[in-house]
């Protein structure tokens, strides 16, 4: 398969800048966990990072660590790539939804991001990936975790031209 043109070369994907308010989530990040907020006046857990409940205005918010699982809400395929993902072309930009409720953006790692794999609702687990000194948090399908060298590896995707 011929790769398309990078737009950008071989820039490397941007890291997050912490704020104070997403310090905590990115400080976790590093420790291989993925912590969210909760609020501590009705129980809603949330995410973004902010200092008050979105859903009741509290500000007796508490930081905890998420069990990880969530399902898959929903996706693009991408075909042109952001700075530092020419090599992974086409690749998801998904919404997953976590188990304790909030959804956030990321990437669906350890599968081919295929229609055919990314099926709505898909069981999965956080997984973290380098971005500088910084790991961000990414998902993969649940029971994926390679645990040697493993990997998608030779398979070539059928797939028809964008
Ligand atoms: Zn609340």
């Amino acid at each position: 398969m011929s790769p398309q043109q990078p737009l950008s070369g071989d820039r490397p994907k941007a890291a997050p800048k912490p704020t104070p308010d997403t310090q905590p989530y990115w400080d976790a990040a590093n420790r291989r966990e993925l912590a969210i907020q909760r609020c501590t006046s009705c129980g809603k857990a949330f995410f973004y990072p902010r200092s008050a409940c979105p859903v009741c205005y509290s500000q007796q918010v508490e930081w905890f660590v998420a069990s990880g699982r969530a399902r898959l809400h929903t996706y693009l395929i991408s075909h042109r790539p952001a700075p530092g993902f020419a090599e992974q072309v086409p690749y998801a930009i998904a919404v997953v939804e976590l188990e304790e409720g909030p959804r956030m953006m990321t990437n669906i790692v350890g599968v081919d991001n295929t229609p055919e794999n990314l099926v709505l609702d898909m069981d999965l687990e956080v997984d973290f990936e380098p971005r500088g000194a910084q790991l961000v948090p990414v998902f993969r399908p649940a029971g994926s975790r390679a645990r040697g060298p493993a990997g998608s590896a030779a398979g070539s995707p059928a797939e028809s031209p964008a």
